[in-house]
């Protein structure tokens, strides 16, 4: 089955308003360009939100944030629930690794953030990853099969036809060393077995992305592991020309 390519840019706690509608409106602008042979999104900070997608509207660009709250409506502060990005936002990112390192994010409030955007017809865009220590202690692969299993625990077939991994190792992200292809391909096609095993040929047609210092140098390889199917990017997203490049390693790519 024949995957079209991918790109988030994540643009994490980045930006001032202007910076960001200027940037959103150049990345839509790419995303146009590009449409249909790659999909392109960014992730911009909550507060620009509305502004971006009213900014962008009628164009290409996939509007995500970057998380959401486990709960619907309460008295949670500081906290953004599901329907209040629904109106704006075409997907949200869940169990990012800041998320669940910064923010101490169980397995089971990450699979609780599953299904309330799933509840409002938000795409998830699942992060999964080991820290350095695990992959050392020959645990990679168990500690994201393990985030799979949790996350994903009572997602039906339907709903995961409709959802994307990011696999990303923790100590990739923001550190300037990616992972190698044979690693991101290892890991890929880990977790595309997993997908398999639970919903068989549904996991043919679930893009997994890459993330982990991502950049114009290393991005062409990315393409040639057979099952990955775009980035998520955090630091090379924020520069138009750098995001347009390797929006571009991405065409033709499949
Ligand atoms: C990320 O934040 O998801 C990420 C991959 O960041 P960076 O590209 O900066 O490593």
């Amino acid at each position: 089955m024949t995957r079209q390519p991918l790109l988030i840019g994540n643009w994490k706690m980045h930006t001032s308003l202007d910076d960001a509608l200027a940037l959103a409106q150049g990345t839509a602008a790419i995303a146009d360009e590009v449409r249909p042979s790659v999909d392109v999104g960014v992730c911009p900070p909550f507060p620009w939100i509305v502004s971006i997608a009213q900014k962008v509207r009628g164009t290409s660009l996939l509007i995500g944030a970057q998380d959401l709250s486990a709960d619907s409506d309460g008295s949670f502060t500081g906290d953004v629930s599901a329907s209040m990005l629904a109106p704006w936002c075409q997907f949200v990112l869940v169990g990012h690794s800041e998320r669940r390192t910064v923010h101490q994010e169980s397995d089971e409030v990450v699979t609780r953030k599953v299904r309330a955007a799933r509840e409002h017809g938000l795409g998830v865009v699942l992060c999964v990853g080991e820290t350095a220590a695990a992959r050392a202690a020959g645990r990679a692969e168990s500690t994201v099969s393990g985030q799979l299993e949790s996350a994903l625990i009572d997602v039906s077939s339907d709903d995961a036809a409709t959802m994307t991994i990011a696999y990303e190792p923790v100590w990739a992200i923001g550190s300037g060393t990616a992972a190698t292809v044979e690693e991101i391909q290892a890991m890929s096609g880990t977790i595309r077995r997993w997908l398999t095993s639970r919903h068989g040929l549904v996991a043919d047609g679930i893009r997994i992305l890459y993330g982990g210092s991502v950049s114009q140098h290393n991005v062409r390889e990315l393409f040639d592991a057979a099952d990955v199917d775009g980035a998520l990017v955090g630091g090379a997203s924020l520069d138009r020309g750098t995001f347009r490049a390797l929006v571009e390693a991405a065409i033709g790519s499949r």
